[in-house]
Formats: structure tokens, C-alpha cells, sequence
């Protein structure tokens, strides 16, 4: 096709939805026709409301009645924050032969007053005046978001109008149901909403239980966040102000600026402790203290400050918070940090349900249950994979607490933990277990000759061998000091000689001229004693070490409790003879 061709189509498509959508704008939105088989189930209601935007506010009811509306659509129905009050109009009718009794729903309750008007007969009007800035005990259905029951007559229309005036954005989100549905609908939310906070009630018990036992701050962190988090949703989707504070509108709209700044607070102090950003990501940790501090000079204001003036601030730093934390995830992740994988994954899905959320509210996807709820499903989700997080730090915990930092060994904690586990694993399967005990010789005088930080140099320098040296499933310690420990399960005697010799060998070679040090090993196998305990058999190790010291150091000797008895040649490799 030429392009002055191609270019012409598209002019005449665009001309063509430009004169569609003048067209409907024009029109206004027939009237809902409840249909004959009683049965009504609408979770998308306002695509049919028809909408008018007073700027003035001042609007009386009459005056809205006479005034032109343009139709709704799911985009057109969230006007976001507004100083304007926004009409909303609903025509039903019935044209069976009972008059219908039918339910309106606003499914986003932090509207903070919401009249509606019901058209009984020319200038005659039903109102209902509820919303969250007037006491609980305004509505006409106690229950968390705003439901209306209305009448249509038999055989005719009824017109209902709606006034919405809000400080916070205006989610105009109407639904339609007759009772039973009404009914079906919100045992199945009820379902949905005990499964959340059960969860979240669970989450808090467990992070306690294990803050109590453990005592690592993280837990406290991760129970605070939880926490605010939980009872910012209460309050978001009605509960709280329901079940709560039903008699305190004003605490009711500054709780939740309160909480959802506390719950940022909580949430940036959890991911500083579990990511260690002061020492993996220190700029980025002056960053989260400064959001931290912004967030709790906002909360401090909430009070003071008027909600429409607050609001629009704390969802912007809320909003740059969740960035803030995924880019701090992902800098601790490419450091290398463990638990940040998990935690780069929960505020992943965190902002995917806040997206899909958005999406929804914006109309671009359908509303659905999981669309819907997005937000919620997102927010649970990564508090779950946030305990994951704490999981694998725990295992991290666990392992620095067995870890010696100096030489990155097992420390004296493992190996007091693994030589009996070991020793009873042998005994009843009847294995080869063989223990290495070893020390460096005249170290004091290394210390004294070298100096302390030449001393811990000599210790490293082991510290590197032994590791190469004991690959799983051997266990290298530190023992204490200058001396070490290798456990080898499944090694015989002779195996156990000649890779004891081995690693004296390795450690001599280690360091040069001066510097250069020695060890005397022992070592102890089962085979070759009777071993009451893992005690007994780190003593019988320990005391062949004492044989080497003293038969010269720098060299490795068994220890042979029968060797009178046994065939084999007594295992004693004086280590100097063996190599010249
Ligand atoms: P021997 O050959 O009999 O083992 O003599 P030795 O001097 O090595 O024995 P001794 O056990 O008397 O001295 C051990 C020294 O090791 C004493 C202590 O100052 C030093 N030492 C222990 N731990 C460390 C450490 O972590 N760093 C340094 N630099 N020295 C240490
Ligand atoms: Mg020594
Ligand atoms: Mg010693």
C-alpha cells in the first residue's frame, strides 16, 4: 500500500473513534434493567453510572437532578484526588410485576462522605448519609465498605444519585447484587480475609516465638513491619474502622496515614538488619535512614496536618520507598548476600499485585477476584517470602556462630558438636573414623620474635591449608589458640598416617625463610583402642600430639593403645626420618 494511502486510513480511523467517542459522551447511559430472573451479580457496576464533576461543591440535589451527566466508564470512574464533588448517577429498572429490593456497593470504603440520594417522586428524595468521616453507625448495612439497600417499584425506574466528597483519591467502584448474591459474595471474601490476616496473626506468633528464643533484633524488625502492615490493611479495607474504632472517624482517617508510615519505618529498619546495608551497602543505607526519617516527620505531622494535604506526600515516599528497597535488594543480592534473593522475590510480588491493582482500578484489566485483591495477594506474599529471608539468616546466624573468623574453620563449638555425631555414626555402622590433633610448634616465641599480627598471619596461613587440606566430608576446627582439629570419617590408620604427614609437609612449606612454621600432629583412629567415648577418643588423639612434642616436634605421631598385640607395624612416622 503507498504511504499517502496508509495515511489516509489512518486519519479516517481516528477521525471515525474520535466522532464514536463524542457520541457517547454525548449519551447518557440507558437505565440498568434488573433482569426477570431475580438474580443480579454486577461486580462491575460502573461502567452503567452515569458521572458529574461539581467543581464548586456547592450543587444542591435539584440542581444535580436538572444537570446534564456524561456516561461512566472503569477510567472515567476513579478521579483520583479531587477537590471537586463528584455526582454519580444510577437508573434501574424493573419491569417485572414485584418491586425489587436491590444492593449498591462501594467497594472502596475511605470515601469520606458519601449521600445518597434515592428519587422517590418528583423533588422527593430518599437520602442515606454515611462515608468514613461519619460514625460507623451511619450505615445502613454495618459492614466494612458502603452498601446501600434500594427499591426499584414494580413495572418502573428508579433514578439514584450519589455525592462523593473525599480528601483521599475517589474510587468511584460500584457493584450490584440482589441479597442472596450479596450474600454468596461476601462469605466468600469473608473466607479470603481470614486466610489473610490468619496468616499474618501467624506470621506475628512465629516471628515473636522466634525473637524471644534467638534474640536477634531482625525478628523484632520483621514482627513491627508485619504488624503495621497488617492493621494498615485492616484499616484500608474498613475493618478496622468496623471492628475497632467505629466511633472515631478522625482517628479513623489519621490512622491511616499513621500506620502506613509506621509500617514504611518497620519495613526499612527489617531490610537494613537482613541485608547488613550498613556494612554491604553503606550510601545506600544513608538513603533508608533518610526515608525513614522523612517518613517519621510525616507521621509526627499526621496529626497536625490536614489529610488532602498529607496524603498525596505519603503515597509518593511510599511509593519511592518499595523502589528504594527493591534497589537495595538487588545491590545486596549482586554483593552476594544470601537472604536478599528472597527478598529481592517478595518486594517483586509486593509491586506486581500493586501494579495489577492499579491496573484493574484503572480499568485496563477485568475485574476479577485475584485483580482485585491484587494488592492483598502481593502484600501476603512477600511477607511470607520475607520469613523466608529470616530463615536463611538464621542458617547464616547458625553458621557464623560455628564459623572461627580468623581462619574460617569450624570453631570449637562444631567440632564439640560433629566428633561425637561422628564417633556414634562409626560405632554403629561400624566405619573407619580417624581424628587429627594438631599445634604449631614454638609459637610463643613466633609471637614473641614476629609480633601478634605475624602470629595471626601463621594462624591464617594454617587456617588456608586445613581447608584446602579437609574437603567434605572431612571437618577441619580451630581448636583453640594454635591448635586444630580434623575429624575424617570413613579413613583407616594408614590413611590417616599418611595424609597427617602430608599436611605437616603442606604446613611447612607454607611460609618462608623466618617466617616459615612447623606443627606436631597426633592423630587417633578407631581400630586401634578401645574408645569408650568421642571423649576419650579426642584424649587419646591429644595425647599422641603430646608424644610428638615431645619427641622433638615437627612430626606425626599415632596413638596405639595395642600395638603389642597386632600384626601391623606400629604406626609412629618420625617425620624428619620419614623425608630424609
Ligand atoms: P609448643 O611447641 O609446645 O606448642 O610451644 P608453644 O609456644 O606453641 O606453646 P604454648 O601453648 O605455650 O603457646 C601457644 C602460644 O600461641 C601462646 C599464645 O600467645 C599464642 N596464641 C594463641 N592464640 C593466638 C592467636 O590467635 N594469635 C596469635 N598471634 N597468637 C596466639
Ligand atoms: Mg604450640
Ligand atoms: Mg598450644
Amino acid at each position: 500500500m503507498p504511504r499517502s494511502l496508509q495515511r489516509i486510513a489512518v486519519f479516517t480511523l481516528m477521525l471515525a473513534l474520535t466522532c464514536v467517542s463524542a457520541l457517547a459522551a454525548d449519551s447518557a447511559t440507558q437505565a440498568f434493567v434488573l433482569p426477570a430472573d431475580e438474580r443480579v451479580y454486577v461486580e462491575e457496576f460502573s461502567r452503567h453510572v452515569d458521572l458529574l464533576e461539581d467543581a464548586t461543591g456547592q450543587l444542591p440535589i435539584d440542581a444535580v437532578a436538572q444537570s446534564s451527566f456524561t456516561p461512566g466508564s472503569l477510567k472515567a470512574a476513579n478521579v483520583g484526588f479531587t477537590s471537586s464533588i463528584w455526582w454519580a448517577r444510577v437508573t434501574l429498572r424493573n419491569d417485572g410485576p414485584r418491586e425489587r429490593e436491590i444492593f449498591l456497593r462501594q467497594t472502596y470504603p475511605l470515601i469520606d462522605y458519601l449521600d445518597v440520594y434515592e428519587q422517590t417522586g418528583p423533588g422527593e428524595w430518599k437520602t442515606h448519609q454515611t462515608g468514613d468521616r461519619r460514625p460507623f453507625a451511619t450505615r445502613d448495612i454495618a459492614h466494612r465498605d458502603l452498601v446501600f439497600p434500594l427499591h426499584v417499584p414494580a413495572e418502573g425506574e428508579r433514578v439514584i444519585y450519589l455525592r462523593y466528597q473525599s480528601q483521599g483519591p475517589i474510587d468511584i467502584s460500584l457493584s450490584l447484587f440482589s441479597s442472596p448474591e450479596l450474600l454468596e459474595s461476601l462469605s466468600r471474601e469473608q473466607l479470603a480475609y481470614g486466610i489473610y490476616y490468619g496468616c499474618v496473626i501467624m506470621l506475628l506468633v512465629w516471628s515473636s516465638l522466634v525473637f524471644i528464643a534467638v534474640r536477634d533484633k531482625a525478628f523484632l524488625a520483621y514482627f513491627a513491619y508485619v504488624g503495621t502492615f497488617g492493621l494498615y490493611m485492616l484499616i484500608h479495607n474498613g475493618l478496622a474502622y468496623q471492628y475497632l474504632w467505629p466511633e472515631s472517624p478522625r482517628w479513623g482517617n489519621t490512622s491511616l496515614v499513621a500506620f502506613i508510615n509506621i509500617a514504611l519505618i518497620a519495613g526499612l529498619q527489617f531490610s537494613r538488619m537482613i541485608l547488613r546495608a550498613k556494612e554491604v551497602t553503606p550510601r545506600l543505607d544513608l538513603v533508608a535512614r533518610i526515608l525513614q526519617t522523612v517518613a517519621a516527620a510525616l507521621l509526627l505531622a499526621s496529626p497536625f496536618v490536614p489529610y488532602a494535604t498529607i496524603i498525596a506526600p505519603v503515597a509518593g515516599l511510599v511509593l519511592v520507598g518499595v523502589l528504594f528497597m527493591l534497589v537495595l535488594g538487588t545491590s545486596a543480592m549482586v554483593a552476594g548476600s544470601r537472604p536478599a534473593r528472597f527478598y529481592v522475590i517478595a518486594w517483586s510480588s509486593f509491586l506486581c499485585g500493586s501494579v495489577v491493582f492499579l491496573l484493574k482500578t484503572f480499568g485496563v484489566l477485568p475485574h476479577t477476584f485475584f485483580t482485585q485483591n491484587g494488592w492483598q495477594i502481593g502484600s501476603l506474599l512477600e511477607m511470607i517470602l520475607l520469613s523466608l529471608t529470616l530463615s536463611t539468616r538464621m542458617n547464616e546466624l547458625q553458621h557464623q556462630s560455628r564459623t572461627d573468623p580468623l581462619t574460617l574453620l569450624g570453631n570449637r563449638r562444631l567440632f564439640d558438636d560433629r566428633l561425637p555425631e561422628e564417633f556414634a555414626v562409626a560405632r554403629q555402622e561400624q566405619r573407619q573414623l580417624s581424628l587429627l590433633v594438631l599445634d604449631i610448634d614454638h609459637f610463643k616465641s613466633y609471637n614473641d620474635r614476629h609480633g601478634h599480627a605475624r602470629g595471626d598471619q601463621a594462624i591464617k596461613a594454617v587456617g588456608h591449608a586445613l581447608r584446602k587440606f579437609a574437603r567434605k566430608p572431612l571437618v577441619a576446627c580451630r581448636y583453640g589458640g594454635e591448635e586444630f582439629t580434623v575429624i575424617l570419617p570413613g579413613v583407616d590408620c594408614q590413611t590417616a598416617a599418611v595424609m597427617s604427614e602430608r599436611l605437616r609437609r603442606v604446613i611447612e612449606e607454607t611460609l618462608h625463610g623466618d617466617l616459615a612454621i612447623t606443627i606436631s600432629v597426633g592423630y587417633a583412629c578407631l581400630a586401634r583402642g578401645e574408645f569408650g567415648s568421642a571423649e576419650q577418643f579426642f584424649e587419646a588423639a591429644d595425647s599422641a600430639l603430646y608424644t610428638a612434642k615431645q619427641s622433638g616436634r615437627n612430626c606425626v605421631v599415632a596413638f596405639h593403645e595395642r600395638a603389642e598385640q597386632e600384626q601391623e607395624p606400629p604406626v609412629q612416622l618420625d617425620a624428619r626420618a620419614a623425608t630424609s
